[in-house]
């Protein structure tokens, strides 16, 4: 094993997260994520296998990553995911090894993947009624994720929540929210909603901005407290009056491009710089045409070192927004979607 290093991009930011999606296939269809009844699916043997999800990640470790997120799609429909998670927990220089689920099939799964060496969970839940729900991710699948919620309590204590906030959806929940987070000893996030890929029915009238967040939660509690956090945390975090602790991701409004050191690795090994990348990185090919791990470190190392990507900033800066791929594009090229590229 070599010695870590620390690359930088053109900005100077390092390369210490990674976001490693391993299905691009998902029990949910959130409206705001995968809008189309039918989905173009990656070929099943373009799909990293288990051991090739390793030799990248090493890789990855060698240039300083630190954070690994399991993500996909739904994680948890990836056949042996507390496997791979085995695999990957005894590497110490994963100082965070965490996962992004809808919840949907975490209660069974909990367990074993703690048993694997999980640090973290993240439970995805943007709505307490069930026919909302329903309208949201059209599936009933309210009860089964409540339960998931109610077994990471257990399992994942601290555990993480996430919300995308959609005004007319679920904008009149966030106080319900955060507080069948609090006693579930979770720590909520509202996410802005974003112009992603599958994201085809956006529009920023239905942006809640943290600024508005922040104004509807303090007139419900009081006054809010902002904390310190690390810079390159994609939230912000604050404090209740009654010491209780939440986040906003307000990567539409206010992004944190100036500060990003993630990456994306989608389940069949195409490496994205930025959410927004028109085009990854294919590692697949070079991996299994048998590259070595020089020219592999190599390329890694030179495709950071170029990285200029700030999407969201500049997604900010176009007057005129509308969604940001059309739906006829999506539809030739599921890589350009959210639910492919892991969130
Ligand atoms: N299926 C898992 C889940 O939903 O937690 C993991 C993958 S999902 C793509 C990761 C995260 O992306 C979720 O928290 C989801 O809410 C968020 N997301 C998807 N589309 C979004 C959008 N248009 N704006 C903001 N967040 C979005
Ligand atoms: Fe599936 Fe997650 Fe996308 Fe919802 S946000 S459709 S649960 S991948
Ligand atoms: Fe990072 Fe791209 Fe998101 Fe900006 S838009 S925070 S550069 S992933």
């Amino acid at each position: 094993m070599m010695e870590s290093m620390s690359i930088a991009d053109v900005h100077g930011r390092p390369l210490r997260n990674l976001r490693l999606s391993v299905t691009d296939r998902c029990n949910l269809r959130c409206q705001y994520c995968m809008p189309e009844a039918d989905y173009l699916w990656l070929p099943r043997e373009d799909l990293l296998q288990f051991e090739e999800i390793e030799q990248l990640v090493d890789h990855f470790l060698d240039l300083g990553v630190e954070k690994v997120r399991l993500t996909g799609g739904e994680p948890l429909l990836r056949r042996d995911l507390p496997d791979l998670v085995a695999r990957l927990a005894p590497r110490t220089r994963i100082r965070d090894l965490a996962m992004t689920t809808n919840g949907v099939l975490l209660a069974g799964a909990a367990a074993d993947l703690k048993r694997a060496g999980l640090h973290r969970v993240t439970v995805s839940l943007d709505t307490l009624r069930h026919d909302r729900f329903q309208q949201l991710a059209r599936v009933a699948e309210l009860e089964r994720v409540r339960r998931g919620l109610d077994v990471a309590a257990e399992v994942f204590p601290g555990f993480k929540m996430d919300t995308v906030v959609i005004r007319g959806k679920n904008d009149d929940e966030m106080v319900d929210l955060l507080e069948f987070a609090g006693e579930r000893g979770a720590e909520l996030r509202f996410i802005e909603y974003m112009d992603v890929g599958g994201a085809t029915h956006w529009s920023l009238s239905q942006v809640v901005p943290r600024a508005e967040m922040l104004a509807r939660l303090s007139a419900h509690y009081g006054p809010i407290t902002p904390i310190e956090s690390d810079r390159s945390a994609p939230a912000d975090r604050f404090r209740l009056p009654d010491g209780r602790v939440f986040g906003i991701v307000a990567s539409t409004t206010a992004p944190f491009c100036e500060d990003c050191d993630r990456s994306r690795l989608t389940a069949d090994g195409l490496w994205y710089l930025c959410l927004y990348a028109a085009r990854g990185i294919d590692l697949r090919g070079p991996l299994r045409g048998g590259a070595s791990p020089a020219t592999l470190r190599e390329l890694l190392t030179g495709v950071w070192h170029a990285r200029t990507d700030r999407g969201a900033e500049n997604r900010l800066a176009t007057r005129e927004r509308s969604p940001l791929i059309p739906i006829a594009a999506l539809k030739r090229d599921p890589h350009l979607e959210m639910h492919t590229r892991g969130g």
